[in-house]
């Protein structure tokens, strides 16, 4: 079979970029992307609120260090219009609203917090190697307690996880502080935790106490001036419209028309209009594809989703750190992470804007926006004095998924449903629930569309490899 048509639904990174790598694979393909909203570009996105734009809260494009990826992603934009670093300069509040501004990651080492000793204690321990290797927990609760230790899982990460999730570690999936960015722990100063990361276990949960030791090799870029994320975006879709992806927004796929042996043919947009289809992209909640394909399924659970409310500002004063964003450690606070723009775009205006992303129970009262500025100043980021002259705040329509076994065990009954049922579907994206980050995100869509393509499509060769090439470089000129 030749690659004729190709529908993409979601046009977040995970879309834009299974859009590009299929024009660039199969240039005379009928592509087209799919997206409910009005914009493309999914949580890397800007608004503009009363003159100002604001970012879905932090999302720095980071080179995935894969070049392929990186090559239809970055090659085409034009670099003097970002600002280009490879030291994140992140800042977080730790347990006790400690303002740590050498690193994101949690900051436990102040002299406030008084069990630090048995948590080094317990952390440093010789069996610990042993159990953190057997990787059979069957919750969150025990995989930390193997890992870094009782004391650390009942006082640190049980309460701020409960806080992020509403849920207790023994009701969570394993790994699923990850996606908060819990991953590793400083402890104390630079020569001590240079000491711990010595140990290959303790290497791969602690971290240096400054973010400027261990620097990935791959750059970060933001775009300079006050546009935010928005213009890697507008860049991208300038790239889609250029090689000839057909966008359609403000529709989804209402009917999915397949024959006996389970191959779509078409897809019907809400619109009405029909497009025929060899392969569909789906980056969407699965479940809406389940109901489009009319597949007959019962969910054993309801995936519960975290409302992120994003509390935008803009102040008169500049920040009082020089951070570009900082991760909220400390489960006193509700913001969860803060943005600093004019740290992280370097402007020069009189005007400051800030992002706090609030993760809350959807059913309950997002907090006051009067709260939210408060922990501004009660964290050191904001000077009291200054009083913001406009505040938003807004539901982000995505949320964080809260990890439990249930709804891992969900989320792969439904991918096993749609791949038994469906031929010629690949699904992809954080809604696929098996990758989460932006760089995880791509790459397992990288691999996912090229083992599909090379199964699949008879024009899938050295040929067609070549041109990609050619049509990457086409579209940087
Ligand atoms: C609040 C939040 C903050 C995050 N911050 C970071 C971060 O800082 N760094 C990082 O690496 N990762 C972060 N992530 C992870 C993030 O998921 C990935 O970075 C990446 O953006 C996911 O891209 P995606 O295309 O899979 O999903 P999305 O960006 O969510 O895109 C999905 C798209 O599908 C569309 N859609 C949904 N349903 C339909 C339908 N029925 N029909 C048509 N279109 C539909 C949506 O409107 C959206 O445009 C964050 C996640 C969340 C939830």
């Amino acid at each position: 079979m030749t690659c004729q048509s190709v529908v993409i639904v979601g046009s977040g990174i995970a879309g834009i970029y299974s859009a590009l790598l299929a024009k660039t694979k199969y240039p005379n393909a009928h592509i087209s992307l799919v997206e409910k909203s009005e914009q493309l570009g999914g949580l890397l996105s800007s608004t503009k609120i009363e003159g100002h734009w604001f970012d879905y809260g932090t999302h720095v494009p980071r080179y995935t260090g894969d070049s392929d990826i990186d090559a239809l992603l970055f090659s085409s934009i034009n670099l003097s219009d970002y600002w280009q670093f490879q030291n994140i300069n992140a800042a977080n509040v730790g347990p006790f609203n400690t303002l740590y501004t050498d690193s994101p990651n949690p900051f436990l080492g102040s002299k406030t917090n008084t069990q630090l000793a048995q948590q080094l204690l317990e952390l440093t321990q010789e069996n610990n190697d042993t159990r953190y290797h057997e990787q059979n927990f069957d919750s969150l609760k025990s995989q930390l307690d193997a890992t870094y230790g009782p004391n650390l899982t009942k006082n640190f990460f049980a309460p701020l996880m409960n806080k992020r999730f509403g849920a207790c570690l023994s009701e969570m999936a394993t790994d699923s502080h990850k996606i908060i960015g819990l991953q590793r722990l400083i402890l104390g100063d630079g020569e001590l935790m240079r000491k711990l990361k010595g140990s290959p276990r303790l290497d791969e949960i602690l971290a240096f106490a400054s973010q400027e030791e261990g620097l990935s090799p791959f750059k970060n870029i933001y775009p300079k001036g006050d546009k935010g994320i928005r213009v890697w975006i507008d860049s991208l879709v300038a790239n889609l419209e250029k090689c000839g992806v057909n966008i359609y927004t403000q529709t989804g796929i209402s009917e999915v028309n397949m024959t006996g042996d389970r191959v779509i043919k078409s897809v019907v947009l809400s619109s009405g209009q029909r497009i025929d289809c060899n392969l569909l992209v789906w980056t969407a909640p699965l479940i809406m594809l389940i109901r489009s394909a009319k597949l007959t399924y019962m969910p054993s659970t309801r995936p519960i989703f975290r409302t992120s409310s994003l509390y935008h500002f803009v102040f008169p004063d500049p920040p009082k750190i020089s951070s570009n964003y900082v991760n909220v450690h400390d489960p006193a606070f509700s913001s969860f992470r803060v943005t600093l723009y004019s740290n992280l775009a370097k402007t020069t205006t009189d005007e400051h804007r800030v992002t706090v992303e609030v993760m809350h129970d959807i059913e309950a009262p997002a907090p006051s926006r009067e709260s939210i500025c408060q922990e501004l100043y009660d964290m050191g980021i904001m000077p009291v004095t200054s009083r913001p002259s406009l505040t938003h705040v807004l539901a982000a329509s995505s949320g964080f998924p809260v990890l439990t076994p249930a709804f891992k065990k969900e989320m792969g009954e439904q991918e096993k449903l749609v791949e038994t049922k469906i031929a010629n579907v690949v699904t992809l994206g954080k809604a696929s629930g098996t990758a989460f980050f932006m760089a995880d995100v791509l790459k397992e869509a990288k691999c996912k569309l090229n083992q599909y393509f090379e199964r699949n499509f008879d024009d899938h060769n050295e040929d067609n490899i070549d041109k990609s090439r050619q049509a990457v470089s086409n579209l940087s000129s």
